[in-house]
């Protein structure tokens, strides 16, 4: 085999209380890339989108990570890659971390599977790198594991798949930016200890309410204390949003990676549409454009098609 196709899913980390670790990922949006091995050292990249990300490999994060990668092969070969991008770069629902790690999957195939899911994460970090500027794991390990998985550690990297129940998710993304330097300085330098006793109290209880399917207790633990507080003012219209969703039924939810993008948990499709609907028709008065996504919780991660 010397060429394959892949598709990657749309990711959601720093899940409410779960800031830097906790992440899922989505059936939609979902990225499209084709990758064919050439028996040159180099790697030559496409784009069959508008959002004119750049064919520099040492630009792209799809060429970053696959640079990363052939230099632990260490052998005379290099790689044609094809994207196409479904997921808007610098959304907040990881359009970064799908180029990275659709580019590492489908090479690793070509590679017949040379590398273990971890390894992989690795050089996608390098991606990750270079598209934010620090090495994390929280949407890489979902769009590779598919589901809810956990970043217990990203040096050691130490991941966790979670058991979930059926769940889906509706996005709503505002048509604005949000700089990752901007949403990082905002951050508090120092978080007081009861806030962050509560933060790690409701991520606790927010895993354990996955496995045992507690929507109830799910909803108790969706709650943040230290990170929307101070990120939420970068979004216009947080609140208001957060506030129809859960009037029309959501389980929780909240900022989706860094922003601008919000999240809504829901234990139905017909309830996550309702939500959507609810949420659209508060972020219509805005006068923002927007766009909403309304998807099952991926299991799978990237998959080859
Ligand atoms: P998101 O939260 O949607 O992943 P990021 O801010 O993490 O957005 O990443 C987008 C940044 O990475 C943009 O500055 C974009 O130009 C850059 N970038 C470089 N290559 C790619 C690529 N192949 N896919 C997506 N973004 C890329």
């Amino acid at each position: 085999m010397d060429q394959i196709r892949v598709h990657s899913p749309a990711t959601v980390s720093n899940v409410v209380c779960g800031f830097d670790c906790l992440g899922f990922a989505l059936s939609e949006p979902y990225d499209d890339i084709t990758l064919r091995l050439i028996d040159e050292p180099i790697i030559k990249i496409r784009h069959n989108d508008s959002y004119g990300l750049p064919t520099d490999p040492d630009k792209n994060v799809a060429g970053v990570t696959l640079r990363a990668m052939l230099d632990a092969v260490d052998e005379p070969f290099g790689f044609d890659v094809e994207i196409t991008k479904g997921i808007k770069p610098g959304s907040g629902i990881g359009s970064s971390a799908a180029s990275a790690c659709s580019a590492v999957v489908a090479a690793n195939e070509l590679l017949e599977r040379r590398f273990s899911k971890l390894e992989l994460i690795e050089f996608a970090m390098a991606g990750e790198m270079l598209a934010s500027g620090s090495r994390h794991a929280d949407n890489l390990a979902p769009c590779i594991y598919g589901g809810f998985v956990l970043v217990r550690s990203s040096q050691p990297l130490d991941v966790i798949e979670l058991d979930h129940p059926p769940l889906f998710a509706t996005v709503l993304h505002p048509q604005i930016e949000i700089k990752t330097s901007e949403a990082r300085a905002i951050l508090p330098r120092e978080v007081p200890l009861a806030a962050a006793v509560r933060n790690w109290s409701n991520l606790g209880a927010f895993v354990a309410a996955l496995s045992k399917g507690d929507t109830e207790l799910m909803s108790r633990a969706m709650r943040d204390e230290i990170v929307e507080p101070a990120r939420s003012s970068l979004i216009p219209g947080f609140d208001d949003v957060v506030q129809a969703g859960l009037g029309a039924g959501a389980v929780g939810g909240g900022i989706s990676g860094s922003g601008p993008s919000m999240f809504m948990i829901s234990a139905s499709r017909e309830a996550a549409d309702g939500v959507a609907a609810a949420m659209s028709e508060v972020y219509s008065r805005t006068g923002i454009e927007f766009n909403t996504y309304v998807s099952a919780i991926d299991p799978d991660g990237v998959r080859v098609v």
